[in-house]
């Protein structure tokens, strides 16, 4: 038989095809290649998730329409943008789009995810970034043809997660894919997707694109199966928890399948199942073609072994939601199977058990599984052992949620003393408390169970004490950087864009750059960094009032998904800035425990509930992230940062006092001059100083919640409610429209001016103060002596005067601007640097 020329199979991510210009370097990246070769195309950035949330929210039906516009609009921009002039692919792609569109109304009020219909719904990510790249390749020279998932990849088993079945796939391929390239065509195939025997669609789990690549390898015999992704190859743990981590330059395909399996997003766990001698995969970095990225290879078992002393752990990796499972009573003891039992109702019920342990003693049996099937587990338990259970042999099945499980894996362990020792010091140090431990015969893996809330310190004192941030294959980040994202985008973000945009060499420094921002609507994203000009471009675009989500590239998402989207890529020390107003703790917890350190503006998540308050604190000091928040008091004067100075060199602060509102402050000290009320408060209306409902500043509340954030500073402990606050909106004006309150505004005129008479005829003037100690927080109108330097106040200026054990006498005082976008930005900005600068 005549020899086949070799094959190279190719798979882009997602990331690989965010936009049209990834898109051009995967063309030369393809066209640089000129072996046999067939590609694998994920849907493009985001759009499987976007498709996820589309699914569940489908009974929304006007929603869910403007979402399958935005995809279509995002498909047919990037077509748009590489030039391509291809009646066919335009008919193509509006057929894919009314598919789409019909699936909806069939997907509405269904909760049986996954299922065969949506399966097919998600099938079309991958689907349709396949097609564009095929047309693509076309209309640059390189022949392609695009050839559907569903036609190659035969697959059996559960929706959602099926496995492809080899035999069939191989007869497919070889019947579908050999003429093509046989006749020099390149054949495109979606990944993820492929046919069950009764020809439905079933997808192959997430990140499914890295197993038809292997699988497709495998079928065709390749040589090279080559994974282009966002980050330089395999690293020895996920960048975006572990900072320092760095590139494997080559590992045994079972320390990469041990990793894969034990959560390491960089691939489908079982991709490497279907790897064969002969065949080597490589992860790559899209971006840097010519870096050399890891080799995972399958023969080179004994060399690695001789190894073995220098570097016995190659990488470890997370797996957050575990739930442990544990069997246990004196009944077990010495009696055969009652293992073999559990696994059996656990197998039945559809659980995959990712660890096991049991102690010698043979007292107890614990199982980790993923926490989503810990009710259908412990139903399955409950019942298989209901004999045992009813005679007290087995005295409970207990359920122990909110756990995750590190894997430290390596060949190198194997007969190699002092691993475990080693690790469990370094959780030991940190005060890490261990659940569980499994270790396997292979000595491969030891896998520890902890606290979930544990998981992200754990993972980088691991990385430390076996020195793998010192192997040789280069940083996966550059830790000079730290990477940006905006919550809200409103004025202050917008401002606080142009400030950093504009800071001399922005994107050449880089010291801090923005990589996305996120507004109601959905967010933009480019881990590469957002150029000044796009910036720019978006700030306009925004203050045009067009959502992030409909400009470029924009995508349709709750914050949430924003920030669960975007920390799925390799961030560099990923800092969270809060510019917006709303009630953020959830997703700000969120962004903590995914490894961002955080920025506030936003006053509500630290003036918000107490437990909320401490719930982010803790969440931070558990995670050793970090929480800044200059300017949620005093815009960009150092108040928080004088505070935490005080109490670190010792001095204890009694009381403060201040005049914390610019807004405020400029219409008391407008009326001080004679202006009247409803002159003053136009006025600083159109200067920018106000809330757009004047109100808001008025009824004291803006106040209040500065003094409930500097109170609990300080030791007072209580609720927004327990402080005192005097509005100053006019009693008959509280509830009337907003276009309403305007109009009647003089209405109070009067009323305030015999107020500030009567206050010059005694020698003072009026201000708004608060005053905060330990014991209580009170906001509201005072009169002060005119000499006082409180009274000298003019403007939007705030003053702050502390009064500690050392500045008894005489109190540290601190004044200046306090009010607008500018100086608040500018606090901002100062927080940010102050973590780029750091770490
Ligand atoms: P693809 O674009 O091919 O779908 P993925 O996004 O699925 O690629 O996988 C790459 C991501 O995996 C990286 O951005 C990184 O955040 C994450 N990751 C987690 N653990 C590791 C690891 N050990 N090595 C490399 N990347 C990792
Ligand atoms: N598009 C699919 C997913 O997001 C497959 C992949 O990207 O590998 O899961
Ligand atoms: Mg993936």
């Amino acid at each position: 038989m005549k020899s086949l020329p070799a094959i190279h199979v190719h798979k882009f991510g997602g990331a690989a095809l965010a936009d049209a210009e990834a898109i051009r370097r995967v063309i030369a990246i393809i066209a640089g290649d000129d072996r046999q070769k067939v590609i694998v195309a994920s849907a493009m950035l985001g759009v499987t998730d976007e498709l996820v949330v589309m699914a569940h929210t489908a009974g929304n039906a006007e929603s869910s329409s403007a979402a399958i516009d935005a995809l279509q609009q995002k498909h047919v921009g990037v077509v748009r943008a590489l030039g391509i002039d291809d009646k066919l692919l335009r008919a193509e792609l509006a057929k894919m789009f009314e598919e789409l569109k019909a699936l909806f109304p069939r997907l509405a009020g269904r909760h049986d995810f996954p299922s065969a219909l949506s399966d097919q719904f998600l099938s079309y990510g991958d689907r349709l970034a396949a097609r564009i790249l095929a047309a693509a390749l076309n209309t640059t020279g390189t022949r392609a043809q695009f050839v559907d998932g569903i036609e190659v990849i035969r697959a059996d088993g559960p929706h959602g997660n099926a496995t492809p079945d080899i035999e069939q796939t191989m007869a497919a391929a070889i019947e579908v894919l050999r003429p093509l390239l046989d006749h020099g065509i390149v054949p495109v195939v979606p990944g993820f997707v492929g046919r069950s025997r009764e020809g439905e669609i079933l997808t192959l789990g997430r990140g499914g694109s890295d197993l038809t690549a292997t699988v497709l390898g495998r079928v065709l015999g390749a040589r090279e199966v080559v994974l282009w992704k966002d980050v330089p190859g395999l690293l020895t743990a996920d960048p975006r928890v572990v900072p320092d981590a760095r590139l494997i330059p080559t590992l045994h395909v079972r320390e990469a399948s041990e990793l894969a399996y034990y959560g390491a997003k960089v691939l489908h766990p079982r991709s490497l199942i279907a790897l064969e001698p002969g065949t080597r995969i490589v992860i790559r970095p899209y971006a840097n073609p010519s870096a050399d990225g890891t080799e995972i290879v399958v023969e080179r078992e004994r060399r690695q072994g001789a190894r073995r002393t220098r570097r016995p752990v190659k990488a470890l990796t997370a797996i957050s939601g575990q739930t442990l499972v544990t069997i246990a009573g004196n009944g077990m003891v010495g009696v055969p199977g009652v293992a073999a039992r559990a696994f059996g109702a656990l197998e039945r019920a559809g659980v995959s058990v990712s660890l096991i342990s049991q102690a010698s003693s043979e007292h107890s049996i614990c199982m980790g599984i993923p926490s989503t099937a810990s009710d259908v587990a412990a139903a399955a338990l409950r019942e298989a052992f209901a004999a045992e259970l009813a005679r007290h042999e087995i005295d409970a099945i207990e359920v122990r949620p909110d756990l995750a499980t590190i894997a430290v894996v390596g060949l190198g362990m194997a007969g190699t003393p002092g691993v475990a020792a080693r690790l469990f010091s370094a959780l030991a140090d940190e005060e890490v408390n261990i659940v569980a431990i499994a270790q396997g015969a292979s000595e491969l893996n030891i896998s520890v169970v902890i606290e979930g809330s544990d998981a992200a310190k754990a993972q980088r004192a691991i990385h430390h004490a076996f020195r793998l941030g010192k192997i040789g294959g280069g940083t996966a980040v550059h830790p000079e950087h730290a990477d940006v994202v905006l919550l809200g985008f409103g004025q202050i973000g917008r401002e606080l864009t142009m400030q950093m945009a504009h800071r001399s060499a922005y994107s050449a420094d880089g010291q801090a750059r923005i990589v996305g921002v996120v507004d109601r609507s959905g967010y933009i994203f480019d881990a590469r960094g957002l150029s000044a000009k796009r910036l720019e471009a978006l700030v306009d675009a925004k203050t045009a009032r067009t959502p992030l989500s409909s400009v470029r590239r924009g995508v349709r998402a709750t914050a949430d998904e924003a920030i669960a989207a975007i920390t799925s890529h390799a961030l560099s020390r990923p800092i969270l800035v809060d510019v917006t107003a709303g009630d953020t703790v959830p997703v700000l917890v969120r962004a903590i425990e995914r490894g961002m350190d955080i920025v506030l503006a936003n006053k509500r998540p630290l003036a918000g509930s107490e437990t909320d308050a401490r719930m982010l604190a803790e969440a931070a000091s558990s995670h050793d992230r970090r929480l800044l928040h200059e300017a949620t008091v005093g815009a960009g004067l150092p108040i928080i940062d004088t505070i935490q100075k005080l109490a670190e060199s010792g001095d204890q602060i009694l009381r403060i006092e201040g005049s914390p509102s610019g807004t405020l402050g400029y219409l008391l000290s407008e009326m001080g001059r004679g202006t009247a009320f409803s002159v003053a408060l136009k006025t600083a209306m159109q200067l920018g100083y106000t809330e757009p409902d004047p109100r808001d500043d008025l009824s004291g509340m803006d106040v209040a919640r500065k003094a409930l954030i500097l109170g609990r500073l300080i030791g007072f402990s209580g609720e927004i409610s327990d402080v005192e606050v005097e509005s100053l909106v006019p009693a008959p004006l509280g509830e009337v429209p907003l276009e309403v309150f305007l109009n009647r505004l003089s209405d109070a005129d009067a009323d305030w001016e015999q107020r500030i008479r009567e206050a010059r005829e005694a020698g003072t003037v009026l201000r708004y103060r608060a005053t905060v100690t330990k014991r209580e927080a009170r906001v509201g109108i005072v009169a002060v002596d005119a000499k006082s330097s409180l009274a000298s106040l003019a403007g939007t200026d705030n003053h702050f005067s502390f009064t500690t054990r050392r500045y008894r006498a005489n109190p540290l005082v601190i004044t200046g601007p306090g009010a607008g976008a500018a100086v608040t930005a500018a606090g901002v900005l100062n927080d940010v640097l102050k973590l780029a600068g750091s770490r």
